[in-house]
């Protein structure tokens, strides 16, 4: 087992902190602090040399900035400004985007959004799919960054059967045990255990085809996973290359475009283990940075498409401009 009890402890610690904050309470069991607007389907196509990067839109939600350790009002109104986006004070609003990339006769879905019980301005997933022109049988697998409840919440209708009848589910092995495991739970504050009883349900009809995986390897031509753990134990990212162009799908490496390019130290209280997902926040930044590497991610502002420079304060996010290539 690759969970490590003490450092989980440590971020259990955090819950005073997080559970201080009425939207996270309500994460698991019914709802995250909405405002009033709902959401609306989209997607956006991109090339990645020959290959197809579809972000799929399934909303947003509003969380508290007290979830981030390290937060500091001054700050963050400061790196706020800096990113062009809206100082909302003690709450901050987050985006929730899915990917799916076709290659070849493959087309893999990349997480699957959050369920619909998270509150009307999320789970558009299934709806944006349609939008972008695919339907679900057309699935054949869903690579799971990992396996919190925002991320597959898609998976499974109200009865319980597979939403992606055809699709093999393909994550991590140390993430499937972290989120199966029976101690893990049991040390879970009781406001966090419906947030992992919603991911095991939308994972389940998927478990006699599943495909655990080791960070590194390659899911399918040019589409190869790496380990950026921290977040969870097994969470990964996704590496694309075709010809000369590359995408990094990083999953939850950071939650907040308006903070964490500017504060990459400053871990959410969804980070299991903050100080492992700060370095690994910290490594893939430098990485892509010194790389011109174009990034991608679940969090960011959809389509969540950009590129990371190194700024005066920490580094900055620039959206990538629209790919009009067929
Ligand atoms: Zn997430």
């Amino acid at each position: 087992m690759t969970f490590n009890r003490r450092k989980f402890l440590g971020a259990a610690a955090l819950a005073p902190v997080a559970l201080a904050a009425p939207a996270l309470i309500r994460f698991g069991g019914a709802a995250i602090a909405q405002t009033a607007s709902p959401v609306t389907p989209a997607f956006i196509r991109r090339k990645v040399g020959e290959i197809e990067v579809f972000a799929l839109m399934d909303g947003f939600g509003v969380f508290p900035t007290a979830m981030l350790s390290g937060f500091d009002p001054a700050k963050a109104e400061a790196s706020a400004n800096a990113a062009h986006k809206p100082f909302e004070g003690q709450q901050m609003t987050i985006g929730i985007n899915a990917y799916l990339v076709k290659t070849g006769d493959r087309i893999i879905a990349v997480d699957a959004g959050a369920p619909s019980a998270m509150g009307p301005t999320v789970a558009q997933w299934a709806a944006s799919l349609a939008a972008a022109g695919f339907s679900p049988d057309q699935v054949d697998t869903v690579f799971l960054t990992h396996l919190h409840a925002d991320h597959v919440g898609g998976l499974a209708d109200a009865t319980g059967a597979a939403t992606l009848p055809k699709a093999q589910l393909v994550t991590a092995e140390a993430e499937w045990a972290f989120t199966h495991d029976a101690a893990v739970y049991a040390a879970l504050p009781a406001e966090f255990q419906p947030m992992i009883d919603t991911s095991r349900a939308m994972v389940k009809p998927y478990d006699a085809v599943k495909t655990l995986i080791q960070p590194g390897d390659e899911i399918a031509p040019g589409l190869t996973t790496v380990a950026m753990p921290g977040h969870t134990p097994g969470h990964l990212g996704l590496r694309i290359d075709s010809g000369k162009e590359s995408l990094l799908i990083w999953g939850d490496l950071l939650h907040s475009t308006a903070f964490q390019f500017a504060n990459p130290e400053w871990s959410i209280a969804f980070d299991a283990d903050q100080a492992m997902a700060a370095a690994s926040r910290k490594a893939a930044l430098d990485m892509v940075s010194a790389d011109g590497m174009m990034v991608a991610g679940m969090h960011l502002d959809f389509p969540g498409f950009g590129y990371v420079e190194k700024a005066a304060q920490g580094y900055a996010f620039t959206a990538a401009p629209y790919d009009y290539r067929t």
